[in-house]
């Protein structure tokens, strides 16, 4: 099953999104084995994601090459785990938290990449800056040393409200386009899950992360 899904979600977007850009489908496998997670590497994922810093280092050694990417909520003094160890960072939602990759990138003489976390809902149960200050978090992130910002991440709000999440979906998409007009290492926008990618990569988003419909319930 995991295979035949695999497939079908790369099959779908082949293509790419509605700018004809490249689709990046990073398997979310918070809860899988390390058994479960290689086999859909296997069938052709390429980018995996962790969402805790335990299961990430639980599992890491047992997993096979893929781009690995930290997905979750992540804690200041949990970041010496994952540089020099996780591709992309897509969680970035504080000023300290970029601090603390910033300090031990340095330490370690490694750029790490992230992306920066919009609430874009304005959820209080979600992490993430507000869409308004998207621009101001790059600005004062994208000229360290030990930092290189690669674009946004979001999780859309769980409504029925499909016109909402068109908007929403779009003003992720106008801030990503406004920084990579002058930062050509602006390259992902992180929207898209499970139930809700078809309408993400319909509107701009290029990276998405998807458990549910890849391994089944959780
Ligand atoms: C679990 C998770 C996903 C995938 O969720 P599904 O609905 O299972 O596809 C994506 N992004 C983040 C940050 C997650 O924690």
């Amino acid at each position: 099953m995991i295979e035949n899904n695999v497939r079908s979600i790369l099959s779908s977007i082949s293509d790419g999104n509605c700018f004809h850009e490249q689709i990046t489908l990073v398997a979310a496998t918070k809860m899988r084995t390390p058994e479960e997670i290689n086999r859909a590497i296997r069938a052709g994922i390429t980018d995996i994601g962790e969402n805790r810093v335990q299961e990430f280092r639980e599992k890491n050694a047992f997993v096979m090459q893929a781009n690995r990417h930290f997905i979750g909520h992540l804690q200041t003094n949990k970041v010496k785990y994952l540089i020099g160890k996780i591709d992309l960072i897509h969680s970035v939602d504080r000023d300290e938290l970029a601090d603390a990759i910033e300090t031990r990138s340095l330490n370690e003489n490694l750029r790490t990449d992230i992306l920066i976390q919009i609430n874009i809902g304005n959820e209080a149960s979600k992490g993430g800056y507000r869409a308004e200050e998207g621009r101001k978090v790059y600005e004062r992130f994208h000229s360290r040393a030990g930092l290189r910002v690669r674009g946004y991440m979001a999780m859309l709000p769980n409504t029925t409200d499909g016109s909402l999440l068109n908007r929403l979906c779009d003003d992720m998409r106008a801030l990503y386009d406004d920084v990579r007009k002058t930062d050509p290492d602006i390259c992902f926008l992180s929207l898209g899950m499970s139930g809700d990618w078809e309408r993400c990569v319909s509107r701009g988003s290029n990276m998405i992360r998807i458990g549910t419909a890849i391994f089944g319930a959780r």
